[in-house]
């Protein structure tokens, strides 16, 4: 028996219980035919099952056992750990799908492990790349900085985030972007935790830090809102699958168990 994590583009393949809930499908044989065996990946046993994942070229629809499912809204559907399975398996098919040909020599890039790749003409390896981003929540006494950026697809606010830049550190990664954003200086700056971002590849470094010094000026080509919001008068928050809102909750938690 193994794990197949099935992809249309970021639309993963959930098999249907008959109770009504949805899991990976855990088989021999694959659930849907594969077009390549070459394009079919080989991840990270899961518990000791052996875990399979390949991209198909065309969506699955109108079937009984199974349906496709964004990533995302899957946090809802599977357990934990097949979620966060199901993102690593997104982002090795990811990696896979834009690393076709080397970048020194134009080659073929062929798979040379499970997680590397090696040019056919010039050797040249290569293993998945991660996009470094951190985000901070704010505190000034019982209120937090919350913003809304221009490319949220909801009508919710956030915490200040940013990719990190070459050569910087994570801290330094903080204060440019919260400067840049909202002109303000921080400071008590800590590390919360950190959690793999597969939208496509990234991984999220979250930080608490405490307002030290300036007045809110947003960088109007990222945020379109934001301000300082007393702990019971939230607006909307982001999913509980990401971890801005963990800092968020987290945060919360020190007024309720008051
Ligand atoms: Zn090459």
């Amino acid at each position: 028996m193994r794990y197949w994590f099935v992809f249309y583009k970021s639309d993963l393949l959930l098999e249907k219980r008959e109770d009504g809930t949805y899991t990976i499908p855990l088989q021999n044989e694959p659930p849907v035919a594969y077009s390549d065996e070459r394009d079919v990946h080989n991840i990270a046993p899961l518990n000791g099952v052996e875990v399979k994942a390949f991209y198909l070229k065309e969506p699955v629809v109108d079937n009984e056992r199974y349906e496709m499912c964004g990533l995302r809204p899957s946090f809802h559907k599977l357990s934990l750990e097949l979620y966060l399975k199901a993102g690593k398996c997104e982002e090795i098919l990811y990696w896979d799908s834009q690393t076709r040909y080397c970048g020194v020599c134009g080659g073929k890039m062929n798979m040379h492990t499970d997680i590397s790749k090696k040019c056919e003409c010039c050797g040249k390896e290569i293993w998945p790349q991660l996009s470094t981003a951190v985000i901070v929540l704010i505190q000034k006494g019982d209120e937090v900085l919350l913003v809304r950026a221009n490319n949220f697809r909801g009508n919710y606010y956030g915490l200040v985030a940013g990719f990190v830049e070459t050569g910087e550190t994570l801290e330094q990664a903080v204060r440019r972007e919260v400067m840049e954003e909202t002109g303000l200086s921080i400071k008590n700056l800590r590390y919360f935790a950190s959690q793999p971002w597969p939208y496509p590849c990234g991984l999220m470094c979250g930080f608490y830090a405490e307002y030290e010094s300036g007045d809110i000026k947003l960088q109007l080509s990222e945020l379109n809102a934001g301000g300082w919001f007393r702990y019971d008068k939230l607006p909307a928050i982001p999913d509980k699958l990401s971890i801005a809102r963990k800092l968020i909750d987290h945060w919360l938690d020190k007024f309720h168990t008051k």
